[in-house]
């Protein structure tokens, strides 16, 4: 960090805090007192300023509502001791932000602006950082076209912003998976790659689909011949096949997680055989029915490990081992929760105290 940038802090007169019930957060429906916001106007950054959370005055004719111009970061802020909040590699979130925010033609944000933006707000609320077991502070870095055109090129204004919510204990309930040979996430040369709202509002509907026939979320194929698995839902997608973590290769149809990243990381330094390459359905569907698949799991910020249960695939359904046996995930699971908390030693240097 270089300079400093000036935020001006409009704080609320009577704090939620007080209203909050902290042992009943539903995820993302509870929001801290305040909220950033920052303008890009005339080629830079401006208007620093921190508000009381709440409803904001956009015009009808804003690109992000009309053609998808926005994109989104996810992270995570936990109690440390003696009132630290310890934030979760939020570096590498503002160097995916600066990725999507490429793909989508609007403005990088600088390292100073994102890191004191949330400094400050997380200094603000800082008793909104849930101290419940296994609770945390979602922190949603969000930016956004603020042109006032009905039209499509590249918008010259935009607004960054971020919101934060206090979650509870996330119980990763195991899920059941239904592997999409028909629909499409993300396609070769589209924006899977980039976190950007237009990825997320498509893939509601085939997912509807897969909930009303009993699964949770979708593993999602190529977009090309739905020939190689991609992601799960909005997590990225493991297994455990004859004791080798095995995972997707990145490409520009797989948003690459931060907790895939240190999921990956950890194994490693584990000494676990690790690889990151293509997975065809064939390949997975063979090593289901050989039952060699030990572990499958979603990785995200979210859940960190959502456990899969059961993979669906062309009406049949293959059950995994019970999740009570599975070592790597448990362990893996336990040792970013311990990292992130700042409970064990952190040898990657991912958290970050505020
Ligand atoms: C956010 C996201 C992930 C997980 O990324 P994390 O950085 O681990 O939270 C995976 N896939 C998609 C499509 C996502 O949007």
């Amino acid at each position: 960090m270089t300079d400093t940038i000036a935020i001006d802090v409009q704080p609320v007169g009577t704090s939620r805090l007080a209203n909050t019930d902290f042992s009943n957060l539903p995820f993302g429906k509870v929001f801290a007192d305040h909220m950033f916001l920052a303008d890009y106007r005339d080629g830079e950054w401006k208007n620093f300023r921190i508000v009381p959370y709440g409803k904001i005055p956009i015009s009808p004719a804003t690109p992000a509502l009309h053609y998808g111009q926005s994109i989104f970061e996810g992270m995570k802020g936990f109690a440390g001791v003696n009132g630290d909040v310890l934030l979760f590699r939020p570096l590498d979130n503002l160097r995916r932000l600066n990725i999507s925010a490429e793909r989508m033609c609007m403005p990088l944000l600088p390292e100073d602006i994102f890191m004191e933006a949330l400094t400050a707000l997380v200094n603000l609320d800082r008793q909104w950082v849930p101290q419940v077991a296994g609770g945390s502070l979602y922190i949603r870095p969000f930016m956004f076209s603020a042109d006032e055109y009905i039209g499509i090129r590249p918008s010259q204004d935009f607004t960054f912003m971020i919101i934060n919510c206090p979650v509870g204990p996330y119980y990763s309930t195991p899920v059941r998976v239904k592997i999409e040979t028909h629909y499409t996430r993300a396609v070769a040369g589209g924006t899977g790659f980039a976190k950007a709202g237009g990825n997320y509002g498509g893939a509601i509907y085939p997912a509807k689909l897969a909930q009303d026939k009993g699964y949770h979320q979708l593993i999602w194929t190529d977009g090309k011949n739905h020939e190689y698995i991609e992601e799960s839902g909005t997590m990225n997608v493991m297994f455990v096949v004859d004791e080798v973590l095995v995972t997707p290769a990145l490409s520009d149809s797989i948003l690459a997680g931060i907790t895939r990243d240190s999921v990956l990381a950890l194994a490693r330094h584990w000494g676990m055989k690790v690889e990151e390459r293509k997975i065809s359905v064939a390949e997975l569907v063979n090593a289901l029915e050989q039952g060699r698949v030990q572990e499958a799991f979603g990785a995200g910020t979210a859940a960190t490990i959502a456990p899969i249960e059961l993979i669906g695939h062309q009406g049949k359904d293959y059950p995994l081992p019970p999740v009570g046996e599975r070592k790597f995930s448990n362990k893996v699971y336990n040792e970013l929760d311990l990292i992130k908390r700042g409970h064990t030693a952190d040898p990657f240097h991912w958290v970050v105290k505020i």
